[in-house]
């Protein structure tokens, strides 16, 4: 394995290791089960399990599950088979913030008695409209004021739930004119009766993601808190409750910026819409950037471990151009999956000057560049092939080194032909045959007497063709940056119509009987996957996973 990139957070716990202040790395990655995880969640997970994993410590899987409204074991199921696909394991060390709920009580009550903390019968709104803002110091609540014996009679009663939901609120007591709005007493429960997915109807008071999260890192001895930066504001008060309840070991919070990425959304809540109004046939639409969806359009693990290591960690939020994920799995694919054909536009090829019947079964290799690996198939090579529609131009522009009238091209594994007619469609005038004859000499051979023949085509026998379903996956957005439309429109107004292609194609037979979740180059096409789940012998469904580089739109562009 590689050296790690060097980094602003592993520099800190070099530090903190060297200054004897930790003796050891735990991090953890702390999901809300409200959703699926995409691709910016399998940074922070590649990043805390690659930490833990590099100073051989060990890393959480923690389940921030504190706001019952938004939360389902669906998302629970999905994240533990996410991350484990991810290629991570957690061991033992499996959590959830709502273990804590006894704990994260007692210590609210002890900041009761303190006097640090009371009980608030101001709602929401309220508390709002009097939080001040960035150049106005906030209102105090009337409440503020009530002694500890109050503050922890009212609090033990909106737990034995004597109180409306949204009535009462337990808040910090620590400084409403404290230029961090995050310090003017901040909420630590609510009431709100909803049934949890795991404590079931046993609480009616929720603590807020502030008062859990850190109280839940310290609980499981966390060293270092890796969020994302906009809990940087929140540093500060994820200390103070530190300081409160005084754990021997403090964790230390530390920000880095969230990946964006062009041509699709990150946020759960425009996920959510996009599935939930059926934009999209789900979580695993191969379009959508979760992790669920690019596991079905045939991303591998290990392509987005490389595209997590290429990106790095910064402290300033950027956006990453698609275009690099794309390369990560083209960089992974390339050297591991077979080559096979796959003709997506057909037009048929005759060859004249060919037996009717004959048919001769050529050994090609999978792997053309290094025959001997995974061995080879027979293809098939008989009187009519199915080749690509523009792959024939009758009045072909310069450096086309494709098929037309009177030129030569080598079909693939076979032998080289040239076009001596085409047949027309009597309506339309469109070419519905090519006529090649065949020069024998050239299977697995040059031409004798030198002459070059540039173009290669990939093709399948007719006679021995299976059909196949391709879904042609592009990028979900037609403009870079959807969740920032512009005035009057939304992100949904920003959906590509032309993200999904389907075409029914010819592949050759050797693929007749593939796995689901097979992948495959189909030569000068792209990277392909067989569905996993609508894929079946006898009922061929691939996914396109990317295109091979642009070279061959570049080739199409420039011969136009
Ligand atoms: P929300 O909190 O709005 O539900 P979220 O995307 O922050 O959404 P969490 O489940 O809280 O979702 O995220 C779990 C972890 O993943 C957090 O530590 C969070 O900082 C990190 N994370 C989330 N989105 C990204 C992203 N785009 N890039 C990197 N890390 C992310
Ligand atoms: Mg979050």
């Amino acid at each position: 394995m590689s050296e790690p990139a060097r980094n602003f957070i592993r520099a800190r716990i070099d530090a903190d290791l060297a200054e004897g202040r930790v003796s050891g790395v735990v991090t953890r990655f702390p999901p809300e089960p409200n959703g699926y995880l995409h691709i910016g969640h399998a940074k922070s997970i590649c990043l805390n399990f690659g930490i833990a994993r590099d100073y051989a410590g060990r890393c959480h899987l923690r389940f921030d599950d504190t706001n019952p409204i938004k939360e389902d074991t669906e998302y629970v199921e999905s994240i533990l088979e996410d991350v484990r696909w991810l290629g991570f394991d957690w061991g033992p060390h499996l959590y959830y913030a709502s273990d804590y709920f006894e704990q994260l009580w007692t210590w609210a009550e002890a900041l009761v008695l303190a006097g640090k903390a009371f009980v608030c019968d101001l709602s929401a709104e309220e508390v709002r409209r009097t939080r001040g803002t960035l150049t106005q110091p906030g209102t105090p609540s009337p409440y503020r004021d009530r002694s500890p014996s109050e503050n922890l009679d009212l609090f033990r009663r909106m737990r034995a739930g004597e109180f409306p939901d949204g009535s009462r609120t337990l808040r910090a007591k620590i400084d409403m004119a404290a230029s961090n709005l995050n310090l003017r007493d901040p909420v630590l429960y609510r009431v709100l009766r909803a049934t949890h997915h795991r404590t079931g109807d046993a609480w009616c008071v929720y603590p807020t993601y502030d008062w859990a999260h850190g109280q839940s890192d310290a609980i499981e001895g966390i060293t270092h808190s890796i969020c994302t930066l906009e809990f940087e504001d929140h540093r500060p008060l994820y200390d103070w409750f530190l300081e409160q309840i005084g754990p021997a070991a403090r964790p230390r919070q530390i920000e880095f910026a969230r990946l964006n990425l062009t041509y699709t959304v990150m946020s759960k809540r425009m996920l959510l819409q996009l599935v939930r109004e059926g934009h999209v046939s789900g979580w695993d639409d191969p379009r959508l950037p979760t992790v669920a969806g690019l596991r079905r359009r045939g991303y591998t693990p290990a392509s987005l471990r490389a595209f997590a290591d290429r990106i790095g960690v910064a402290k300033a939020d950027s956006t990453v151009d698609i275009g690099l994920l794309e390369s990560c799995i083209r960089d992974d694919l390339n050297p591991s999956v077979a080559r096979a054909m796959c003709v997506h536009r057909p037009v048929r090829l005759v060859l004249v000057d060919w037996p009717e019947d004959r048919v001769e079964w050529i050994e090609a290799p999978w792997f053309p560049d290094e025959p001997g690996r995974m061995g080879s198939r027979r293809v098939p090579f008989g009187k009519v092939a199915w080749i690509e529609q523009d792959d024939f131009m009758e009045d072909p522009p310069r450096k086309y080194y494709r098929l037309a009238p009177g030129r030569e091209v080598r079909l693939r594994w076979g032998c080289i032909v040239k076009c001596v007619d085409v047949v027309r469609d009597a309506v339309s005038g469109a070419v519905t045959e090519v006529h090649c004859t065949h020069d024998p000499t050239t299977f697995g051979a040059l031409p004798a007497d030198g002459r070059r023949v540039r173009g290669i085509l990939h093709w399948v026998s007719a006679a021995h063709a299976v059909p196949a379903t391709l879904r042609l996956y592009d990028r979900l957005f037609s403009v870079p940056n959807p969740a920032s439309p512009p005035e009057g429109r939304t992100f949904l107004d920003l959906l590509d119509p032309g993200s999904l292609e389907v075409l029914q194609v010819w592949v050759e037979p050797s693929l007749a009987g593939c796995d689901p979740g097979t992948r495959w180059q189909f030569e000068r096409r792209g990277y392909y996957v067989a569905d996993s789940r609508d894929c079946r012998p006898g009922h061929l469904v691939f996914n396109r996973i990317v295109p091979l580089r642009d070279s061959w739109a570049k080739e199409l562009a420039r011969t136009a």
